[in-house]
């Protein structure tokens, strides 16, 4: 799961980090009103920023023209102007593909006046099995970027998951990234509470781009992270309630939210063969030999290992919603999972939604007679398979046609 950049700077700025002065805003009277009291606290400009799950907002242009999802202002009637550009209108960005996304909150925010911009970044290497922090100096810019061109200035140091950040490790990340006296201290300080947000909501990244070294009305340097992303281990969600209440369904695709209600495992593909498997090994084994017999799948679908009739259903009628759709394989290896659940779940569907597409149905296991039974004295339209090659070339052929 991830979730909005003001989101994500909460989270940090419980761990200790240092973030501006900000405020969300939903609406152009709180977007008005938060500016007020931004501007009113002594700030000589505010940074109205769109709030969508996807980064390069600030090179980003809206699909009414307006250009930038970031924008600085320096007073509060002109932040209210720019909310005005930016609420209810649709942002594109690298990120968001041609579509976009609908800007729906905008965060206001203190804003700074950037002296050095810096990466910093904590996520898991999968290499070593551990987590990483990522560090550089050409910070505010792709990051992918920096890596193609200048992979000399990315530092990367590696944590002990069972020892946590020792603080020389942030002393040596603050050096790499040239900080001194005051700056370096909060470095230290601000790079362990970045691992600590990490770390503390089982993250599987967390990102600030830019992380800034600004300058104050009276004429300091403070470090503050300017804008910050966090993804989430979804199976660890279970055991923080309180992040999993900054869920955002719009910015989530329908078909994948409708899954996830029924703890359905879904991912869209672009082929033309749905799939409904059991197991996440079957699903992608059955994805492969669809492949193997020439045709191509249209999902990736899990329903787990002891799905309901319930489940069955709704798991039919989500890969039925793809358009692309051309045909149907039902690949079930009845471990703990009874096959006469799963034929009963599909005959239900197939009256329901009044199924004219070739449905082919590999069943295998546990109940596998009563389930055959099911489907034979359905009446439903079914063409029954073997094995996993025979279901595969079944489903193929009857596509072509
Ligand atoms: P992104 O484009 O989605 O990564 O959004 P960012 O939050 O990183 O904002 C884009 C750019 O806007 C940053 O790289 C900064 O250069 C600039 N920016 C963000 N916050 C501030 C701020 O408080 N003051 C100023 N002057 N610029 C800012
Ligand atoms: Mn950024």
């Amino acid at each position: 799961m991830n979730i909005h950049e003001y989101q994500a700077k909460q989270l940090l700025a419980r761990h200790g980090v240092a973030v501006p002065l900000e405020i969300p805003a939903r609406s152009i009277p709180e977007a008005r009103s938060a500016a007020d009291q931004i501007m009113g606290s002594g700030a000589s400009r505010v940074v109205v920023k769109s709030q969508i799950h996807a980064g390069g907002r600030g090179k980003g242009s809206f699909k009414n023209g307006f250009q930038g999802g970031v924008k600085v202002a320096s007073s509060a009637a002109e932040a209210t102007d720019l909310a005005q550009a930016m609420l209810g209108n649709v942002l594109v960005t690298k990120q968001t593909g041609p579509e976009g996304r609908t800007v729906q909150t905008l965060l206001i925010a203190e804003g700074a006046k950037i002296k050095r911009e810096f990466y910093l970044a904590v996520l898991l290497d999968r290499a070593s099995s551990r987590p990483v922090i990522m560090a550089s100096t050409e910070g505010g810019m792709d990051i992918e970027e920096v890596a193609a061109t200048h992979p000399h200035l990315i530092f990367r140091e590696q944590v002990d998951p069972a020892l946590g950040i020792m603080p020389y490790q942030a002393r040596k990340i603050a050096s790499a990234l040239q900080l001194k006296g005051e700056l370096f201290n909060a470095a230290v300080k601000l790079i362990c509470g970045v691992y600590q947000t990490w770390w503390e909501s089982d993250a599987s990244m967390v990102e600030l781009n830019p992380l800034a070294v600004v300058g104050r009305p009276d004429g300091s340097e403070a470090l503050l992270a300017l804008d910050a992303k966090i993804s989430l281990d979804d199976n660890a969600l279970f055991r923080h309630k309180d992040i999993l209440e900054m869920r955002d369904l719009n910015e989530e695709a329908p078909l994948e939210i409708e899954a996830s209600k029924y703890s359905l495992n879904y991912i869209k593909l672009d082929g033309s063969i749905a799939c409904l498997v059991n197991g996440a090994g079957l699903a992608m084994a059955t994805m492969d030999i669809i492949q193997h017999f020439g045709g191509s799948p249209a999902n990736f679908l899990d329903v787990g290992g002891g799905a309901s009739q319930e489940q069955v259903s709704a798991a039919f009628k989500i890969i039925l919603s793809d358009p692309n759709v051309k045909g149907i394989l039902v690949n079930i290896f009845g471990g703990i999972m009874d096959c006469n659940v799963i034929a009963s779940g599909i005959v239900a569907a197939v009256l329901e939604t009044g199924l004219k597409l070739p449905l082919v149905v590999r069943l295998e296991g546990n109940n596998v007679t009563q389930g055959r039974n099911t489907l034979a004295q359905s009446g439903v339209s079914i063409i029954t398979a073997g094995s996993m090659a025979d279901a595969a070339q079944k489903v193929v052929q009857a596509v072509k046609r």
